[in-house]
């Protein structure tokens, strides 16, 4: 799946090649691509026509282009393989495209939904109440996400506080904080010398803003090494690439030294995923008597 960094660098190449552009016509080539748009293709396709794109938003992983004139908001599922691509008009259909949309310029591109495995697609949706941004009301739950300018720290903290949870649950609760998956979570446990299971009512202030710090710093971190490939006509590359594991310092390390103290790092199965950790830098909590 992708994740926060992958999902603001698609979000970056739409801002770029298709905000202001207008729909001239969307051919919907596979109905699973937009089953969760319930009144069908057909109609998804004649509500588009005719709508010009603003900019595209995402908050945590989920991607949408509101629609100008406040006429509802195109939300983009990526799922497990979908991908975004802006293509010369002329350019040979892709094996796996789900849907295209083209314009009512004379640019020359297209845009189009390619998803090999169908479990992403496109759907139309009312914008939230009292949404600034077009923020689509089926994801009117979803909390902002670290690098949002307005995501409240204090809030967090205080949420956190009041949990009767675990800290890699709550990186990962997306009504907490959106946009951190498995990966990152993992990298801003081990760079805050945190263990997953460290219960949240015992962080301190300054130590679950440290946290938030060292998410903030892999995001960021994975969007610079990941962000220069949106300079091309493709709008991005899918989820699936893997382009950002590079700098990992945890995720997938098992039996590697930890980059810190040197010790083997570990792997435990967490919640239907793994969980990567040092032994030493991030000491299990202690079990109440
Ligand atoms: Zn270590």
């Amino acid at each position: 799946m992708p994740e926060l960094p992958e999902v603001e660098v698609v979000r970056r190449g739409l801002e770029r090649w298709v905000a202001g552009r207008t729909v001239a016509g969307v051919e919907v080539l596979h109905p699973r691509a937009v089953r969760r748009h319930p009144a069908g293709g057909a109609d998804f396709a004649a509500r588009l026509a005719g709508q010009r794109f603003e900019p595209a938003r995402r908050r945590g992983k989920y991607l949408w282009l509101p629609l100008a004139d406040g006429a509802g908001s195109v939300l983009g599922h990526l799922g497990m393989s979908g991908q975004l691509l802006v293509q010369p008009e002329d350019a040979p259909d892709e094996k796996h495209l789900r849907v295209r949309i083209r314009f009512a310029d004379t640019t020359g591109t297209e845009l189009r939904f390619v998803d090999q495995r169908t479990f992403g697609g496109l759907s139309l949706h009312d914008t939230a109440p009292d949404s600034a941004d077009g923020l689509p009301d089926v994801i009117g739950h979803i909390a902002r996400d670290p690098l949002d300018p307005a995501f409240d720290d204090a809030a967090f903290h205080a949420a956190l506080r009041l949990r009767r949870t675990t800290i890699k649950r709550a990186l990962l609760d997306q009504s907490l904080i959106s946009g951190v998956g498995n990966i990152y979570a993992d990298e801003a446990l081990w760079r805050a010398k945190l263990h997953y299971d460290r219960p949240t009512a015992t962080l301190t202030r300054p130590r679950s803003a440290e946290l938030l710090g060292h998410v903030r710093d892999v995001m960021n971190a994975a969007l610079a090494a990941g962000g220069t490939s949106f300079d091309s006509l493709y709008v991005n590359v899918n989820g699936e690439s893997g382009y950002f594991d590079r700098s990992l310092d945890a995720y997938g390390r098992e039996d590697e030294p930890c980059r810190r103290c040197g010790t083997p790092m570990r792997r435990r199965a967490w919640m239907n995923r793994s969980s990567y950790f040092c032994p030493r830098c991030q000491r299990p909590p202690r079990v109440s008597p």
